[in-house]
């Protein structure tokens, strides 16, 4: 009976970071310059503080200086673009992230239309975006986790030239922007999203899927063309009274029969989500090249 290889998000995001690393040190040896990554956190959400602390956290792993702005939850709209300036202008900040999603009295597209094109590590400000979706332009800076999803395929020895490729969700953040990357590499991409009619026929004829949707294992073994690869981006907690937490992490495909079917696949955790981190870091790494060296 078939098993699917397991892509390893660990391990793969493990090898970035070395190489990260390895030109960090380079950076510094030749300029006696270091790239810096500014990580804004407005207020105290649980998660994203889970998920600044991890940045932060990485980029001391791998020598970026991490730049840590904590501000209140009631700063005020105009108070965090004057600080986005400030980033802006210091030359030791190669990288800006500001932590979404951000309290109700802020409007998220004004503050990501503030950040410096040069330092728009997240690859969320519109002009950014805007060349992502055009033919033959190219963004200085593309979104982490669609980058994160073709980089396990590049290093599983996936070729994405020709393939049907397909994207189940549309967000601005995962869905979209990996469509549009996956048809800059020339497949043929469909995207299915909740309106969608007939998912499952449509999926069927991938010979690529990217999942994003944010539904626990929705994608069934009998969904999956056998041979496809998979890259399954949800990170669903389902209740699991066996955990001490009580809940676990599951992806939105049903990873034990896909298994069955798949020629490749990520799993969850420990596929998409370490990768997401890693190319925040090679988003950095990036903009101090460009910074340092041109
Ligand atoms: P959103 O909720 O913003 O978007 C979900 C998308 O999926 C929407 O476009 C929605 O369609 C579509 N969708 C929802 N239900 C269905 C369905 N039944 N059939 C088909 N399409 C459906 O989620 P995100 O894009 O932010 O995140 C998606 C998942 O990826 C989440 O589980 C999230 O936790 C995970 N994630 C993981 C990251 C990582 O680093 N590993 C990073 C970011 C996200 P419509 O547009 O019509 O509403």
């Amino acid at each position: 009976d078939h098993r699917a290889t397991i892509i390893d998000g660990k391990v793969i995001a493990q090898t970035i970071r070395s190489e990260i690393s390895a030109e960090v040190s380079r950076l510094s040896q030749t300029y006696g310059k270091v790239p810096g990554l500014a990580v804004v956190i407005v207020g105290r959400r649980k998660d994203s503080q889970s998920y600044v602390n991890m940045k932060r956290k990485t980029c001391a792993e791998v020598g970026i200086r991490s730049i840590d702005l904590d501000l209140p939850e009631d700063v005020p709209e105009a108070e965090l673009i004057s600080k986005v300036h400030e980033l802006n202008a210091n030359p030791d900040v190669h990288g800006i992230l500001v932590q979404l999603p951000l309290p109700k009295h802020i409007n998220e597209e004004k503050i990501l239309i503030e950040i410096s094109l040069e330092k728009d590590v997240d690859g969320f400000h519109p002009l950014n975006i805007g060349k992502l979706a055009m033919k033959g332009r190219d963004p200085l800076f593309v979104p982490c986790t669609p980058k994160g999803c073709l980089e396990l395929l590049a290093r599983s020895g996936v070729s994405v030239k020709g393939k049907n490729a397909v994207v189940v969700g549309r967000s601005n953040i995962v869905g979209l922007p990996v469509s549009m990357l996956l048809l800059k590499e020339d497949a043929t991409v469909t995207i299915v999203h909740s309106r969608t009619k007939e998912p499952e026929r449509i999926i069927r004829e991938a010979d690529i899927i990217i999942a994003a949707a944010g539904q626990a294992a929705m994608i069934k073994g009998s969904w999956i063309k056998p041979g496809a690869a998979v890259i399954d981006v949800g990170t669903n907690a389902v209740d699991d009274p066996s955990k001490k937490s009580g809940y676990r992490l599951v992806g939105d495909v049903d990873f034990n029969e896909a298994c069955e079917v798949a020629g490749c696949i990520t799993p969850v955790p420990g596929g998409v989500g370490p990768m997401t981190v890693a190319m925040l870091l090679k988003n950095t790494l990036d903009g101090a090249k460009r910074a340092i060296e041109h």
